[in-house]
């Protein structure tokens, strides 16, 4: 394959006035997506035209931290300069609102994910784009139409140009024009919004970690993105609260580490606050041959997890090795469920106030605490390695049990059974979206390999509806 796309005279379709060309490959969208599919097809000797419509793009609040499966995929691509160039991270540290000790959840085998600013980090990679000699990058180039093979877009003086590709990549994020192009229904829920607050000259708790506290009306990610930076990423639950400065203190400041408060007062009162929403799309399309869709363009969760760019990561570089379309679907179909899994189960669990919710949480901590198994699993379902979903299934049935045997003796001493009826009807929730989950996210059926999980949780479950029903009778 040649590396620049071939200019040529082309009578436009559409209207537009053209100077058109092909390429093997055009990628829409140099987020931090479209840019590792574009130098994973470059690496495979694919000629690559990358189209960016914004360049000031990367300034906005986004992803900071990756996972080492996605440190993997960068360094495989030959930037290891700017993995290095970050902030190692071993895994989180969690720290649950009753003042209790942190829970540090570590990445297995010594595997290191890293943290870096946005913006930093998309530079980089939009450089390593422009230096590479088979990539084409546009930096202002802003697709507008797309028809069979053939993309329009138009460059930094307006003007419009056509290009024909053996593949379109749609990597143009949440809005997507590549999916749009699809005729595919939009999908996403709003489910939060996230303040973006910069803390000058503080230390992290656990220096080496992503950190996560509760107690706030939403769940804070904290992230060490430079020499005396520290970023605090502040979940805003609908409804609660006023999104204002003062709001923001009055509600997050109990919630924060006595030595991080005079630094988040100052932040507040220096910087205009970032936000962004927080929204859900379940990953269900990935396009059609001949146009691939990757990143937050197919799919995309609560950033609690910061799973984001590692699956947005592990898209273009598995597209760039597969055979075919429907090969790529499969492989990301199959490997995408457990993160989402994760992410959409977690985040409710911070979130939800409710007695099953809050009885799930302190399972969910306990085990952590005292099982080195199950915490392993969490973290190599979070971190993009493990990506069965029956693992998740298996973990989560597990602390269900668990948190369905508690609520079970704590209703034999409290005799308090409208609780019990509360908690039942908010297992029967969580069981239902496990059932609903499976189907949504895998299309596979893992009944067989959760069995004895479930038959457990079933029998705790009949128990306690029995011990509501003699009380009810
Ligand atoms: C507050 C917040 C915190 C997050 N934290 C994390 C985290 O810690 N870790 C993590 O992994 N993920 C995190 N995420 C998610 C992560 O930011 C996204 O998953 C990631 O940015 C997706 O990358 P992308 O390249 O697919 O899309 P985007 O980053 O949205 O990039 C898309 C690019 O396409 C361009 N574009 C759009 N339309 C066109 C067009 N028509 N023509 C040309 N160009 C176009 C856009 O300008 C943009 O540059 C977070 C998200 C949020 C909102």
């Amino acid at each position: 394959m040649i590396a620049q796309a071939c200019f040529q005279d082309w009578n436009s379709s559409n209207g537009y006035p053209v100077t058109a060309r092909s390429t093997d490959i055009l990628v829409i969208g140099a987020g931090p997506v479209g840019c590792v599919t574009a130098l994973a097809f470059a690496r495979k000797g694919a000629s690559v035209l990358l189209l960016e419509g914004n360049p000031r793009s990367s300034h906005r609040l986004a992803g900071e931290c990756l996972h080492p499966t996605g440190v993997h995929i960068l360094e495989s691509l030959g930037l290891g300069d700017l993995v290095g160039s970050g902030y190692q991270g071993h895994g989180f540290a969690v720290f649950p609102a009753d003042g209790s000790e942190p829970i540090l959840l570590q990445y297995p085998d010594g595997a290191c994910g890293f943290t870096c600013e946005h913006v930093a980090l998309v530079s980089a990679l939009r450089a390593a784009a422009s230096r590479h000699n088979f990539i084409d990058f546009v930096s202002s180039g802003h697709a507008l139409a797309i028809a069979g093979q053939r993309v329009t877009f138009a460059d930094e003086n307006g003007q419009r140009r056509t290009v024909q590709a053996d593949l379109i990549v749609g990597a143009d994020g949440r809005s997507s024009l590549a999916r749009a192009s699809l005729g595919l229904k939009d999908q996403r829920h709003y489910v939060s919004s996230m303040a973006g607050v910069l803390l000058d000259d503080v230390q992290l708790l656990h220096e080496g970690f992503g950190q996560v506290l509760l107690g706030g009306p939403g769940p804070i990610l904290a992230c060490r993105i430079g020499p005396s930076k520290v970023r605090l990423f502040l979940d805003v639950p609908p409804g609660r609260m006023e999104k204002d400065q003062e709001s923001l203190h009055a509600a997050f400041e109990p919630a924060l580490p006595e030595i991080w408060r005079g630094a988040f007062r100052q932040a507040l009162a220096d910087r205009p606050i970032a936000w962004a929403s927080n929204q859900r799309r379940s990953r269900a399309h990935y396009g059609r041959p001949g146009l691939a869709l990757v990143g937050d363009a197919v799919g995309h969760y609560h950033p609690l997890t910061a799973v984001g760019m590692t699956l947005g990561f592990m898209d273009g570089y598995y597209l760039a090795e597969c055979k075919s379309f429907s090969d790529y679907r499969r492989v990301r179909t199959a490997q995408s469920g457990a993160a989402e899994l994760l992410a959409n189960s977690l985040y409710r669990v911070f979130t939800q106030n409710d007695v099953a919710s809050l009885a799930l949480r302190h399972a969910i901590f306990q085990t952590w605490r005292h099982c080195p198994v199950e915490s392993r699993r969490t973290m190599r379902l979070l971190s993009g390695e493990e990506t069965d979903t029956a693992q998740f299934h298996r973990a989560f049935v597990r602390v269900l049990v668990q948190a369905a045997q508690q609520v079970l003796q704590d209703s034999l001493l409290s005799m308090d059974w409208k609780q019990t009826a509360r908690a039942l009807k908010g297992f029967a929730w969580w069981l239902g979206w496990l059932a609903t989950g499976e189907a949504e996210m895998s299309g596979e059926d893992h009944t067989d390999s959760v069995a004895p999980e479930k038959s457990k949780l079933k029998k705790v479950l009949g128990s306690l509806q029995r011990l509501q029903g003699t009380k009810w009778l």
